[in-house]
């Protein structure tokens, strides 16, 4: 008997219809001889009801209660699903985040999970029950307190069950059928993906994709669980994501080609912002990136060029999330003096695209491809930055889909038909 984790999100539980349909899902699953826990998240767009709710009670809600309410959400999920599985003729039983043994540490609202003691569940499934685990929610030991994981966090839920169960394969249930070459809201002739490597997927999510959280593909590398990502609303085979026991060979140890390209992603979500005239004398840099650090931002690429001999002075360009922008741009202007630059410049509109593939360590001329694919298609590339296994630049933001779909095209990722989008939001 194998057992199963499954996890569903939000889109595929978001009405009585749905529910009822996951359920015979599940149903399905546990007759066909398998031992099944699910992770839950809440039904549609739930928690950002939530959220709207607690923010017109208080402008800033108090990290605590927000966790007590946004974990509400999950627990309606849990109940009815169950309900609905005891209906047809199948014993379930729901259990919250801390009956689960979900154990994180005390940072409410990005909780990080320390221990798994999943002894409930356990019993639940070894007295032939389908146990349901609310996602996205702990308790910590520290605080004695509610906790949640973090928007999206029921992934890291289910991989966190795997992984301590000792699962066969964790499936996460979406409302795409999987893994594609790059978003096909963007690039139409994008192409489901069978098998990625889980490095791949973390840079893949780290340059945009949204199909799955970065914390859970991280801790599904980390504890060698391997994911089946597919559609709730089909019965088709998804996308493996997989951690090769060496590189170049997969999670059973058998080689395989990995391929030069898995995927090109699209990111709108960052700002530029350049330091003009910054004096070419060492601490500079440190000095400025200190303040940012400070100012609590998240900083991706970052290009100084040398000086020009004559002016001694150079600039220093930066990328992150839109969100920060504003308050480091205030942490800067308010140290001007002292640093000794001339001036600011903030840019929103900027895009970047990231290519990834695993076989690029071993690939020479990637980014060659890469620049003459941007420049036959009339793109200007602003910024460059790589990893072993990752090109990003950045363009005009108006520019990145017409970026996006020829890169794709370039380097022969285009599938014969378009992809069917099923709406929703790829979660
Ligand atoms: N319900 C939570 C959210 O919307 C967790 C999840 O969906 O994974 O972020
Ligand atoms: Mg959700």
């Amino acid at each position: 008997m194998a057992l199963i984790v499954q996890k569903f999100g939000g889109s595929s539980v978001a009405d009585a219809e749905s529910i009822k349909r996951v359920a015979k899902r599940i149903v399905d699953a546990r007759r066909a001889g398998n031992e099944v826990v699910v992770a839950v998240s809440a039904m549609g767009d739930t928690t950002d009801e939530l959220l709207d709710l607690a923010h017109e009670v208080a402008p800033i809600p108090a990290p605590r209660e927000l966790d007590m309410l946004l974990t509400a959400g999950e627990r309606i999920s849990m109940a009815l699903l169950a309900m609905a599985i005891e209906n047809l003729g199948v014993e379930a039983r729901s259990f919250t985040g801390s009956q689960a043994g979900m154990i994180t540490d005390a940072q409410h609202g990005a909780a990080r999970i320390v221990d798994v003691t999943p002894k409930r569940v356990q019993e639940a499934v070894a007295e032939g029950a389908v146990a349901i685990v609310a996602g996205f929610q702990g308790f910590s030991r520290i605080t004695g307190d509610i906790t949640t994981l973090g928007r999206g966090g029921s992934d890291t839920t289910a991989v966190a069950l795997a992984a301590a169960l000792g699962a066969e394969v964790c499936e996460i249930y979406t409302d795409v059928d999987g893994i594609f070459t790059s978003d096909p809201r963007m690039v139409p002739l994008a192409r489901k993906i069978d098998r990625i490597t889980s490095e791949e997927m973390l840079e893949l999510a780290a340059a945009g994709a949204k199909v799955l959280y970065i914390r859970a593909v991280e801790y599904a590398r980390r504890h060698g669980v391997t994911l089946h990502v597919r559609s709730s609303f089909n019965s088709n085979e998804g996308t493996i994501v997989y951690t090769p026991v060496a590189p170049g060979h997969d999670e059973n140890g058998a080689a395989v080609e990995e391929p030069v390209i898995s995927g090109v992603a699209a990111d709108l979500s960052e700002a530029k912002i350049t330091v003009v005239g910054v004096p070419d004398v060492p601490g500079k840099a440190a000095y400025i990136f200190k303040l940012i650090a400070r100012a609590g931002a998240n900083i991706d690429m970052i290009v100084q060029n040398v000086s020009a001999a004559l002016t001694g002075r150079t600039d220093i360009s930066f990328t992150l999330p839109k969100s920060d922008a504003q308050q480091v741009l205030t942490a800067l202007t308010n140290a001007q003096d002292e640093i000794g630059f001339e001036r600011l410049q903030h840019d929103d509109q900027i895009g970047k695209l990231s290519l990834v593939g695993a076989g690029m360590r071993t690939n020479v001329g990637v980014s060659a491809d890469l620049f003459a694919a941007l420049s036959a298609a009339g793109i200007n590339i602003e910024m460059i930055s790589t990893s072993e296994i990752r090109i990003s630049v950045v363009t005009r933001a108006d520019t990145i889909a017409d970026a996006v779909r020829a890169v794709h095209t370039a380097f022969g990722l285009d599938a014969d038909t378009e992809a069917i989008v099923h709406g929703g939001t790829g979660r």
